[in-house]
């Protein structure tokens, strides 16, 4: 069995920790002993108002957040748990640029700490729009 391909690139000894994890099926109660916060973020109006307080802190001079929603897991790409859209309009003669930010409809009960990682991950692409694979 190999090791999960989100873990591809991290040390020998944490991928192997993965795999028992995995294996032993404890992942779950991994994650809920070191991560036992729920967040209460849970319209997509709430989703929206966390990421922009998340953006007035620390990407001020980024572009506004134009939506910001939970979506079913199905209808993101290859199972991402969250995604950015940019997406740059030509109306009436002017470029009109939109961000979006959809989150994971399972994330509603992430802890606290699964949906940060996640909002800031995908307001990182305001100001960079690709993963640097390098
Ligand atoms: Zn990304």
């Amino acid at each position: 069995m190999s090791v999960n391909k989100y873990f591809l690139n991290y040390p020998h000894y944490i991928q192997t920790q993965v795999m028992q994890l995995i294996q032993s099926n404890k992942v779950k109660t991994y994650l809920s002993n070191k991560y036992p916060t729920p967040h209460n973020i849970n319209s997509d109006k709430a989703l929206y108002q966390y990421a922009n307080d998340l953006k007035q802190q620390y990407l001020r001079n980024t572009p506004q957040i134009s939506k910001a929603l939970y979506e079913k897991q199905k209808d993101l790409i290859q199972n991402a748990l969250g995604t950015h859209t940019f997406i740059s309009r030509n109306h009436g003669g002017k470029l009109k640029s939109k961000h979006e930010i959809r989150i994971a409809q399972s994330l509603k009960s992430a802890p606290s700490e699964m949906l940060k990682m996640l909002v800031v991950h995908e307001l990182a692409h305001f100001k960079e729009k690709d993963h640097n694979y390098s």
